[in-house]
């Protein structure tokens, strides 16, 4: 659990203290949480108004709220780019970047990867081995693990659905 203290938080202490403050004068203060004012004119105008004025109050920001910032500033821009990379055969089975839950048993979550991936000894060995690649034999298309789990149609009579 993480301690609260005003080295760590001091914009929430500068808050809790100016609250304090203005409850002991009689005021009575009223928090509200606002989720999103993107793409409300007002609202951002409301965002711009309390942006200009944190930037005049000069507090020090928590490291651990810049490092949350850098974060998420970066997370989008990797998306973005990832976006961006609509030839990638990657994309149509990741398109958010996120980090796939992993699997109690190390083997399992390597077979998955694999398969995700879509190289699996079967379908990429004659790579190493200098071999043509091997052929569907119903199809007469190159294996792949896409082939086999989705397109073929001598796979898929096997599949149970
Ligand atoms: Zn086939």
């Amino acid at each position: 659990m993480t301690s609260l203290n005003r080295f760590s938080h001091p914009l929430t202490f500068n808050i809790l203290e100016l609250h304090n403050r203005l409850t002991t004068k009689g005021f009575t203060i009223l928090f509200c949480w606002i989720p999103s004012h993107v793409g409300i004119s007002g609202n951002e105008l409301a965002d711009n108004l309390s942006r200009s004025a944190t930037n005049s109050l000069n507090s020090p920001v928590p490291v651990s709220d810049v490092e949350k910032y850098v974060k998420s500033i970066l997370h989008s821009k990797w998306q973005a780019q990832w976006d961006l990379k609509n030839t990638n055969k990657l994309q149509s089975i990741k398109r958010l970047i996120d980090c796939w839950p992993s699997l109690p048993i190390r083997k399992l979550d390597t077979v998955l990867t694999r398969l995700r991936i879509g190289h699996t000894r079967f379908t990429h060995r004659h790579l190493l081995l200098g071999e043509p690649a091997p052929l569907c034999t119903a199809c007469r298309c190159q294996m792949t693990v896409l082939h086999i789990l989705i397109e073929c149609p001598q796979f898929n009579l096997q599949l149970i659905r």
